[in-house]
């Protein structure tokens, strides 16, 4: 607002002064320009004035000239003028000639200068008097009055006289026909009296008065006059005031002498003509350029009151759109950055000013890209619910529509955001009763069948097989009925809570009705996943429920059908699990059958194998083979894998068959420090038996490394063999290295500084790269058989090997080839610079005495064949 008074207060000084400005120029040049033209035909005027009286007065003298041409031609006056007889004066010149004639003075003069008659009259109502004696100078014969040279000569003009001035006119006296010769002159005069000014006055309608130049009254007006006019300048104006302007004039008499000033008043009509149209004109100049200036400031006001309306409405949008309880944004419609957000917006999204200055909409809405391009594609004049992320991650509802404005000349989407978090969440628990049991919060059977038949149909896609499982807690009914339902139903829900967390999140947990729970297990390759599943549910039950005090000890059964086995519909997969769960309630509870028998069976293998394996701990049932390493540069035999075998009640079982199940339940441990004993001690005798240059590998598995006493076990092995470490080397998995890398590095430096070598075995067939395995204290690398069987298979097999070579030895990591079966593989490796072979091309793994006995023999490679 300030802006607006501030620039009109500027506004009007520009127009006031520009105005004044002009204004006063438009004075000074009608001043100059107007008036002056005004005054120039004033005073043209006021000449054309005095012209008009000098002609006039021209046509007195002209008039009396007349007369005196009809008397002065005349037979009769030429006679008179030589005799002067009588008879001419009686009959023309009788005492009223001169008031007839209008004149004051008639002289005849004899060209000798005789006067023959005179006659003067001192007005034109006196009848006569005596010629005034200042006359007789001027009727010389010399005088021009009197001396014509011929018949046309003529004179005319003033005269002066002390008695006054006179308008005279001299002719020759001539015959009738205007001939010769000349014998005197005729000369008449009228005085310039008051009456003749008058005459003169009434014949111009000017206002005139006339000075003799001898007057010794002359005014000073009359005096300055006289000075001003020249022969080239013969008019002089003057404005005497400002009614009235006189212009002179001088007159000359006869002789050419200055004789009289004629003076003539005008009243100054145009002078005052061009003051008053001047006055006029600024007048109007200044009421136009007043109306103008009103007018413009009128504009202006209304221009700047429509702004500051402008900025008034804009003020109130602002406030309206701050104050709302809507969220409000406004986005560039191009890339839906935002451009302004009211409090509301940042508010519900916590977000501050800065920060939803740098955002889009797009970093808002918590959709996936595709449906949140869709979505906000669709808010424009229709209204979508949408997921929306806040500042703290937390996600609301919200129902977004906009309309398109424009905002700084750009285009613009005005989105308001009104949160449905809470009609949403009521909306989901709507939902969620519908499907989910409101006393756990687990999936109802609504959800279970759904989920179900869902998963039937993905498995039967991807062919796979599916478990479900029914669960019922044993004795769940006595509970309830001794305790009371609360905390059977307090106990309910902490089941609920133990077994979601026991499963996958994509397989599901229900609760079908009571005590019975359902869960169904997705992506089964075998029947000991769903082994390992079941009884890893079974295991929840080993600890007690705290329930108010109440220590409560559970055991739940679980009956389990398979798909595609026992059924491919939920009814039927439900029914057998069901059936299955039944059986096993009768067979005494607290454990789990599958419905098929095969499974069972299946089941029940691996039960017992568990079982024996336990028992094979305890009673010592392994025995370890030693499989030789051969050194390629030597032939020798360098070293030795310990690979453990168990005689199960007088058959050997592979480890391939039993070392997942013993990581599985944990029986590794126990197992594997029996093989690190057993090799060391094994080595520690061929050791005494004089085979100094032999190192024995031991395998170890992830469990064991990744238990905490490791070292303190390979500590206590080495005391009780009284082992030198830098004998013993241990086989690790790739997939060891891949967990926590900090901790995994330092345990594996403190096993190294403990002088053990350390081996990865399998390598290739996990993820690590060599540039990975660079970080770890590694001395060998184990390329798998598989690559080794590769090699013969094809050339990309060689060259990987190859490869795979050349990069353990710009590592400086020794090179172990697993599972050498052929001459060819031996060759390649060879060639290739491979430091160690393993494999059936040398030797089996064999039990220690054997082992011992090929040392004996000398066996060895030379030149790529075995020799003893
Ligand atoms: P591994 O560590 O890769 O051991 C090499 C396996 O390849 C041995 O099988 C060996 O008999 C076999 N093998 C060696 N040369 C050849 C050959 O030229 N051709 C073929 N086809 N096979 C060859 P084994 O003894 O059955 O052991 C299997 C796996 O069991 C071992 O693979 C190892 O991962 C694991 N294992 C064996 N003993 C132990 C042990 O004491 N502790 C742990 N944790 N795992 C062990
Ligand atoms: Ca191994
Ligand atoms: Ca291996």
């Amino acid at each position: 607002m300030k802006i607006f008074n501030r620039y009109r207060t500027k506004l009007l000084v520009i127009i006031g002064i520009s105005l004044a400005a002009l204004i006063l120029t438009i004075l000074i040049a009608s001043r100059l320009i107007l008036l002056n033209s005004f005054l120039q035909i004033e005073n043209g005027n006021v000449k054309k004035n005095l012209e008009q009286v000098l002609n006039a007065l021209n046509g007195e003298v002209n008039h009396i000239d007349t007369v005196n041409a009809d008397y002065s031609a005349w037979d009769d006056s030429y006679k008179f003028i030589q005799d002067g007889n009588r008879a001419y004066i009686n009959d023309n010149l009788p005492d009223s000639v001169l008031s007839t004639l209008g004149l004051n003075l008639i002289v005849y003069v004899s060209s000798k200068g005789d006067v023959v008659y005179k006659r003067w009259a001192g007005s034109l109502e006196k009848v006569s008097g005596n010629v005034p004696d200042s006359l007789i100078v001027h009727l010389s014969p010399e005088n021009q009055l009197v001396r014509h040279s011929d018949t046309n000569s003529k004179v005319t003009g003033l005269l002066r006289l002390p008695e006054g001035i006179l308008m005279i006119s001299s002719r020759p006296i001539i015959q009738n026909d205007h001939t010769g010769p000349v014998q005197g002159a005729l000369i008449m005069g009228r005085l310039l009296d008051s009456e003749e000014v008058k005459l003169l006055s009434r014949l111009t309608k000017l206002s005139i008065n006339f000075q003799r130049t001898d007057s010794r009254e002359l005014p000073d007006d009359f005096k300055t006059a006289l000075t001003g006019i020249t022969n080239s300048s013969p008019f002089l104006v003057t404005s005497v005031n400002t009614d009235i302007i006189a212009g002179y004039s001088a007159i000359n008499d006869i002789y050419g002498k200055r004789v009289l000033l004629l003076k003539v008043d005008e009243p100054r009509n145009i002078y005052q003509q061009g003051v008053r149209t001047i006055t006029y004109f600024i007048l109007w100049f200044a009421i136009a350029a007043l109306a103008f200036t009103a007018i413009s400031y009128i504009l202006f006001e209304r221009l700047v009151m429509s702004r500051r309306k402008g900025h008034d409405s804009e003020a109130k949008y602002r406030a309206v759109i701050e104050h709302a309880t809507e969220g409000i944004i406004i986005v560039n419609n191009a890339d839906k950055v935002i451009l302004e957000g009211n409090d509301a917006f940042k508010k519900l999204l916590d977000y501050s000013d800065d920060e939803i200055l740098e955002m889009s909409l797009f970093d808002v809405v918590a959709e996936d890209t595709g449906t949140a391009d869709l979505e906000i594609g669709r808010i424009v004049g229709e209204k979508r619910d949408l997921k929306l992320r806040r500042k703290d991650g937390s996600l609301i509802y919200a129902e977004l529509s906009a309309s398109v404005l424009s905002y700084n000349d750009r285009e613009a989407l005005c989105v308001i955001v009104h949160d449905i978090t809470e009609r949403k969440l009521f909306e989901e628990q709507l939902m969620d009763q519908a499907t989910h049991d409101s006393l756990t919060g687990l999936a109802n059977r609504n959800l279970l069948n759904d989920r179900l038949s869902h998963a039937i149909s993905y498995q039967k896609r991807k062919k796979m097989l599916l478990a479900v499982m029914l669960l019922d807690i044993d004795r769940f009914k006595v509970i309830n009925d001794t305790l009371g339902h609360s905390i059977g139903d307090k106990m309910l829900q902490q089941v609920a809570e133990r077994l979601s967390y026991s499963v996958r999140n994509y397989d599901t947990v229900a609760r079908l009705s009571g005590d019975e729970f359902v869960i169904v297990v997705n992506d089964v390759s075998d029947a000991t996943d769903i082994v390992t599943v079941a009884k890893n549910i079974l295991n929840l039950f080993t600890s007690s429920l705290k329930i108010h005090d109440n220590e409560l000890f559970i055991g739940a059964s679980i009956g389990i059908s398979i798909f595609p086995y026992d059924g491919d519909s939920v009814e039927h997969l439900l029914m057998k699990a069901d059936t299955a769960m039944y059986h096993c309630k009768a067979d005494g509870g607290n454990n789990y059958q599958f419905f098929s028998k095969d499974m069972n069976v299946k089941a029940k293998d691996r039960l017992n194998m568990e079982t024996d394996l336990r028992k094979a701990v305890e009673q010592q049932e392994f025995i370890l083979h030693y499989q030789p390493k051969v050194d390629l540069s030597t032939g020798e035999v360098c070293g030795m894998e310990a690979l453990i075998r168990w005689q199960r009640g007088g058959k050997m079982i592979s480890p391939v068959e039993f070392i997942p199940l013993a990581e599985e339940t944990g029986l590794i441990l126990k197992i594997g420090e029996w093989v690190l004993r057993t090799a060391c001690s094994d080595i520690r005798k061929l050791i005494d038996m004089g085979y100094t240059n032999l190192i024995v590998s031991s395998n170890l598995s992830a469990r064991q490394f990744a238990k905490d006493n490791l070292l303190e076990i390979i500590e206590a092995v080495l005391e009780e063999s009284g082992l030198d470490p830098s004998f013993v080397e241990l086989e690790l998995t790739e997939s060891i290295l891949m967990k926590d890398e900090e901790k995994l590095l330092k345990k594996l430096c403190a096993v190294k500084d403990r002088g053990i070598r350390l081996s990865i075995d399998d390598f290739g067939t996990g993820y690590s790269s060599l540039s990975y395995l660079k970080r770890f204290p590694i001395d060998v690398l184990k390329i798998d058989r598989s690559f080794v069987m590769d090699i013969t298979a094809d050339d990309d097999g060689a060259a990987i090997v190859e490869t795979i070579l050349g990069m353990a030895q710009t590592m400086r990591l020794r090179s172990v080839a697993e599972g050498v079966e052929r001459a060819e593989e031996l060759s390649f490796l060879t060639e290739h610079g491979c430091n160690e072979i393993q494999g059936f091309y040398f030797s089996r793994p064999v039990p220690f005495d054997e082992f011992a006995n090929m040392l004996s023999s000398g066996k060895r490679l030379q030149n790529g064949s075995i020799v003893s």
